[in-house]
């Protein structure tokens, strides 16, 4: 999912593999990856899924930016700057940043079915509606299941939350911490 929302990288849309693949990019499950012991059949789809996006994004022009600003800036769900929500999470953690989740359904610019919503509304529906499926509160929001989930999630772990660091890490200790985290995750693999 890109997280380019700058006009000076409009004239590169054109060639971002996100914009031309939402029916990939924005697959359910590569926004909520499947648990360990999800069918080895999704597992499998999951897997091609996530490979063929990454692929993509290695050929894109925005790479390494998109990859800085999901490390840094933003913390979506899916593929972004060709990494897993899961490699973002390491990086985060080797460069000791932090970043509120948020709903960026509509700043990719590749899907206008849902719309933002503010973290306090999502915890307040919640809480008048503590009996109502997740699905109908998505519903309700007008947002995805995800985004429901992710704000609940942060909802749950805000207090125990570490301080943001004053300085944004740089984008060398940024491409060096992804570096790490890929590798160190593929020989894992
Ligand atoms: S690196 Fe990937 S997610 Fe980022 S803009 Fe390019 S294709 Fe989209």
């Amino acid at each position: 999912m890109s997280t380019h929302t700058s006009t000076n990288a409009a004239h590169s849309y054109e060639r971002m593999s996100c914009l031309d693949n939402p029916e990939l990019f924005q697959d359910p499950l590569l926004e909520e990856p499947p648990a360990s012991t999800a069918p080895a059949s999704v597992r499998r789809r999951y897997s091609m899924l996530e490979s063929k996006a990454q692929d993509l994004c290695q050929s894109c022009p925005l790479l390494t930016d998109c990859l800085y600003r999901a490390v840094v800036d933003h913390n979506v769900s899916g593929i972004a700057g060709g990494t897993t929500e899961r490699q973002r999470n390491e990086i985060r953690r080797r460069l000791g940043w932090t970043v509120q989740p948020e709903d960026f359904d509509t700043l990719a610019g590749v899907t206008g079915r849902h719309r933002q919503v503010d973290h306090d509304e999502v915890v307040r529906l919640r809480q008048a509606n503590p009996h109502e499926s997740l699905e109908t509160l998505a519903q309700r929001l007008g947002c995805s299941l995800s985004t429901v989930k992710r704000h609940l999630r942060r909802a749950r772990t805000e207090p125990r939350r570490p301080k943001k660091t004053v300085s944004a890490p740089s984008m060398a200790a940024v491409l060096a911490a992804a570096s790490a985290v890929i590798n160190r995750l593929r020989v894992a693999a």
